[in-house]
Formats: structure tokens, C-alpha cells, sequence
């Protein structure tokens, strides 16, 4: 039987365009806007993008859609190309949508002297009004009818600073009566004395979307531009410019938009969080951003699996957070070297091993790969966690408790002799007795136990930083709720735990490192880490709802 995914709908139309000979190659293109880092809505573009010239032999344009001179900075396209990198994907040219702007100038010029677009010294407000609703059909103004010498010359004006900002537009010239709103004669250049970030003040006018996007597909000769189905209704308009400008016949495509639980999605509502303090910036780990994914713990081959698992559908959906927690959980079972950590400290003393004693306890660092090993420590001083312990025991309570035995992960079985407690009634110690013939790996106790718990010796333990995220809110789809989005912020979206306990000796303890706490979740080294004062983020926890030391 064929293991072969069947072909999404667009992998469809690129083998029926290559087959018919349409096209001897591909070319698509990720056309991010500068404003903000990249999230994992865009991964699900880039890979879709990416993917197709890698499977169909064709190449990708990175091309930054900088058309809009108010919101776009230099420091977003540097993040931008360092996410596109890190995702592992190469680009086969750097473009820049203001690069285009002479020949889109020359462009709009062609409209005009075809009679086909003109300048409109309407008001915003004006221009909107008579554009009508998607029941009641537009109207004509008086500038629509004026001489094509008149327009290039007014036009000439506008791009040489003659009026101020709104006090002009240029308009294309289509059809106050169709159906779709946006072949009203849409507005294509607007005035706008900004500064640029790569244009600098050489331009007071700037292309509008649609008179940018579609034409500069066309300049780099993009054979399937793929963008979300909010663009459907552009396609018309898209189609309509590249016929009457007479240039490469670029095809736009639409795709659903990936939308994801418990998180926010747009630049706009991502850049309100880090501006109002709400996360710690654009890479905080509780960020959908793919640099807030990255120092969370996520790997390229996660998010890229993930991309593949939701596919490329014609509907919006909303995808389960959890299935790409599933995704990096199932990488990292695979790859992560567990190690033993110990978050919520209680003291176990064994008052049968000798003082001064130290054995050195082989244990292994990846489960079915029994080579694969380290070496732990064991004495008489122990840390366990609080929540392996209850004093008075719940029903199918296979941990400790007084008079109960567990095993100490790689190390002996133990039994809870008796615990101590300080004055507001919290456990501060317990003392066990161990068995020494039962030592893992040359078992001759006869004894059985239900349990194994984790543990760190307490002399040699070092001292770590954790930090635990939860989800960024509390709400499965916040920005479908009434009123501001950020009302839905979960408040306990992250715990910090300054006295934590790890393994000392942890090899390549370098930033970005991942570990598996071992009955825990897993985690990775944030680079807020210092010598002596490591920090772990918790990358994604073993169980969905997450409680230490479950079973
Ligand atoms: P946002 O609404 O987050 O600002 P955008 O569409 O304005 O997103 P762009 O920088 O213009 O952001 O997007 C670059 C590319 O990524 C576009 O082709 C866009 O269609 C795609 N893209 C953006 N968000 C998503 C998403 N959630 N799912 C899939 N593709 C997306
Ligand atoms: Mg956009």
C-alpha cells in the first residue's frame, strides 16, 4: 500500500500547471510586512511556501512588503530573516517592495494614460460615502471625468510634495457599480509625507496594498502567489491591474489562516502585549511568535512537523494548542536527555546510611537505550518533592507516606519511618530506612513496590531557576470575545521558581540545551542563565494539566 499523503489543493493546481507545461518552474514567495516578529500563522505560510519549490523544484523570494512607511523598522526584517534561517529554510532572493517603487510610480503613471485611474481630491470621508454598501451600488464624482493630461500632471504634483497628507489620492478607474466593493475605483496611492526605512524622505506618495502586492508578484514573475482567505475578494482587483498594465500573468491563491487556542494571532494584538508590558517582549515564551517558541524550548523540526499535521485547508478553523505541544513532546521524548530536578524541595534523610557514605549510581539518559548513561550521586541526605509525600494518604496513593515504601529511581527502595513538621504544620523532613539489597539493577529483596519517585543528592544538588508558563489566557479564542482582548489575560501565565534543585555535572549545558525533568515535562536552558545561576524554561509538561510528581 502507497504511504503518500494525498495532495492539498494547491499542490494540486501547481502538478496540473507543471503538467500541462503553464509553468517550467515555480516561484513563490513569503511576503512578510516589517512590523512586527513572525508567528506560527506565518510558519504555516513559509512552509506552505517553502515547501512548495523544495517538493516541485521551484524556489521561494523572501520579499518584505514595505509599503507603509509608519509602522516598519529595520530591527523587524533582521528578526524576520533570523526566524526564516532558524526554521531552515533558504531564500532564493531578498526583495524589498520598496525596491519597486520607480516602477510602480511608471505603473500607475500607465494607468492613467490609459485612462484608467485618476486623481480624486475628495475627502476620506467623501470618498467613502459615495463608494455605497454591499447592498447599495456607488457613485460617481465629479473628478472621476478629468483629462488624462490634467491627472498625470496633478499626479506629478502629488509625488513632488505639492499637497499634504489626504489632501489628494489617485484612484483606479474600474466600476462604481460592481458587486464587489473593492473594484469601486479603490484608492492606489495615497499621500503620506513619511519617513521610510529604506526609502528614507524620498517619497511623499505610497502604493496601497493592492496596487503593490499583486504588481510586484508580477515583477519577480511569481508563478503562484499564495495568500489567507481574507484576500479573496482582492483577487479581482489583482487579476484587473495585471491585465490592464499588460504584465506577467502572476495567480493568486488562498488558504485558510492558521488560528490557534488559548493565544492571539495578529501583529496588531502581539505588538499591544509588548508594549503594554503584558510579556517581557517578542520573544517572551508565552509569545505564539516563532522567537518566543524557540526560547521556549520548540525545534524547527517541531513547528515544521506541525505546520505538515494541519495541512492546508479552504475553511477557517481553529486549531487545539495541544496539538502542537504534542509535536515538540514527541520530538523531544525521542531526544531529550532526562535528568532528575527536584522544584519543590523536602528534605528526606536515610537513618541507616552511614554519614559520610557516597555511591556513585548509574542511571540512564534516554529510555530503550540502556548504552546511553550518566552517573548520579546518593548519600544520606536527600531531595525529594513535597507532592511524593502525604501525611495522611489518599486511596491508590503509591508514594510516600508513614510506613510506606517506594523506590528511588535508579537507587534503592526506601520506607517512611516517621516526618517532621515546623509550627505552622508544614512537613519539613521526613526519615526513611532503606533496604540494601535493593538496589537497582542487582534487586535481591524479594520486595515489590508500586512506586518510583525521583530524587538529587542533597550535597552536590545545584540550585536552578524555573520557570513554569501556563496558557498566555484564559479563553479558548480571545480575540472572539466581547470587549479588549486582554481582559482574557490568565494572570497565572507564569510561575517562577527561584529554589529549585538540579543534577549537578549537566553536560553541554549550553542555552537552548533540552532536558526531560524526568516525571515532570521538559525544559530547556534560557539564556538568562549565568554561571552558578542556570534558568530553565519549561517547554511543555508530561501531562496536559500539569501537577508535580503525578503518577
Ligand atoms: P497579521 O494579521 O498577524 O499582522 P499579516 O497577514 O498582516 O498578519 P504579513 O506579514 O502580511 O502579516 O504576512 C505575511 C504572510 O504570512 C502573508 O502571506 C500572510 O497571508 C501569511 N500569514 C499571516 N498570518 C497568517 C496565519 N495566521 N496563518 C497563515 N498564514 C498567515
Ligand atoms: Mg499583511
Amino acid at each position: 500500500m502507497s504511504e503518500e499523503k494525498s495532495l492539498n489543493f494547491i499542490e494540486e493546481i501547481v502538478e496540473e500547471d507543471l503538467r500541462n507545461g503553464k509553468y517550467e518552474k515555480i516561484l513563490t514567495r513569503f511576503p512578510p510586512e516589517p512590523n512586527g516578529f513572525l508567528h506560527i500563522g506565518h510558519a504555516k505560510s513559509i512552509c506552505l511556501n517553502f515547501g512548495l519549490a523544495q517538493k516541485y523544484n521551484g524556489a521561494t523570494n523572501l520579499r518584505f512588503d514595505d509599503t507603509n512607511p509608519s509602522t516598519e523598522e529595520t530591527e523587524y526584517v533582521d528578526s524576520i530573516k533570523e526566524d526564516l534561517k532558524w526554521l531552515g529554510f533558504n531564500w532564493i532572493n531578498e526583495f524589498y517592495a520598496s525596491d519597486y517603487f520607480d516602477q510602480l510610480y511608471q505603473f500607475a503613471v500607465k494607468l492613467i494614460q490609459k485612462g484608467l485611474a485618476y486623481v480624486d481630491d475628495s475627502s476620506s470621508d467623501k470618498i467613502a460615502l459615495e463608494k455605497g454598501t454591499p447592498t447599495e451600488v456607488g457613485k460617481e464624482n465629479e473628478f472621476r471625468n478629468r483629462s488624462i493630461e490634467e491627472n498625470i500632471s496633478l499626479f506629478e504634483q502629488m509625488k513632488n510634495g505639492a499637497f499634504k497628507d489626504g489632501e489628494k489620492v489617485l484612484r483606479a478607474k474600474i466600476d462604481m457599480l460592481s458587486i464587489n466593493m473593492l473594484m469601486r475605483d479603490p484608492i492606489i496611492y495615497r499621500i503620506k509625507h513619511a519617513h521610510h526605512h529604506r526609502t528614507g524622505d524620498k517619497w511623499c506618495i505610497y502604493p496601497m496594498y493592492d496596487f503593490a502586492h499583486g504588481q510586484s508578484d508580477s515583477i519577480e514573475k511569481i508563478t503562484h502567489s499564495i495568500c489567507t482567505l481574507e484576500f479573496i475578494p482582492h483577487r479581482s482587483l489583482y487579476d484587473w491591474f495585471i491585465e490592464h498594465l499588460e504584465i506577467f500573468p502572476s495567480k493568486q491563491y488562498e488558504f485558510a489562516r492558521l488560528n490557534m487556542t488559548y493565544t492571539v494571532m495578529s501583529k496588531r494584538k502581539l505588538l499591544q502585549l509588548v508594549n503594554e508590558g503584558h510579556v517581557s517582549g517578542w520573544d517572551d515564551p508565552r509569545m505564539p511568535t516563532i522567537s518566543g517558541l524557540r526560547r521556549k524550548g520548540y525545534t524547527p523540526s517541531s513547528i515544521r512537523t506541525f505546520c505538515d499535521k494541519i495541512g492546508v485547508a479552504k475553511r477557517d478553523n481553529l486549531i487545539d494548542i495541544s496539538l502542537l505541544e504534542f509535536c515538540i513532546k514527541d520530538e523531544l521524548n525521542a531526544t531529550a536527555s532526562r535528568l532528575m530536578a527536584v522544584l519543590n524541595p523536602l528534605k528526606l534523610i536515610i537513618d541507616n546510611y552511614e554519614e559520610n557514605r557516597t555511591e556513585e549510581l548509574i542511571t540512564e539518559n534516554l529510555p530503550n537505550d540502556p548504552e546511553n548513561t550518566r552517573t548520579v550521586t546518593f548519600s544520606k541526605e536527600l531531595w525529594i518533592e513535597q507532592e511524593d509525600f502525604m501525611e495522611v494518604p489518599v486511596k491508590k496513593w503509591f508514594r510516600l507516606a508513614p510506613g510506606m515504601m517506594v523506590r528511588l529511581k535508579s537507587a534503592y527502595i526506601v520506607k517512611c519511618e516517621s516526618f517532621k513538621k515546623d509550627e505552622s504544620g508544614n512537613v519539613t523532613e521526613i526519615h526513611c530506612s532503606y533496604i540494601p539489597e535493593s538496589k537497582s539493577g542487582n534487586d535481591t529483596s524479594g520486595i515489590k513496590v508500586k512506586g518510583t519517585i525521583h530524587w538529587l543528592n542533597a550535597k552536590d544538588a545545584q540550585k536552578a531557576e524555573v520557570r513554569l508558563y501556563n496558557r498566555l489566557f484564559k479563553v479558548e479564542n480571545p480575540a472572539m470575545e466581547e470587549g479588549d482582548f486582554k481582559d482574557f489575560i490568565n494572570p497565572d501565565s507564569l510561575q517562577i521558581i527561584k529554589r529549585a534543585y538540579i543534577e549537578p555535572n549537566l553536560p553541554n549545558a549550553k542555552a537552548g540545551a533540552h532536558f526531560q525533568f524526568i516525571r515532570n515535562g521538559y525544559f530547556c536552558i534560557d539564556r538568562d542563565s549565568k554561571p552558578g545561576a542556570i534558568v530553565f524554561n519549561r517547554t511543555v509538561s508530561l501531562k496536559d494539566s500539569f501537577k508535580v510528581g503525578e503518577k
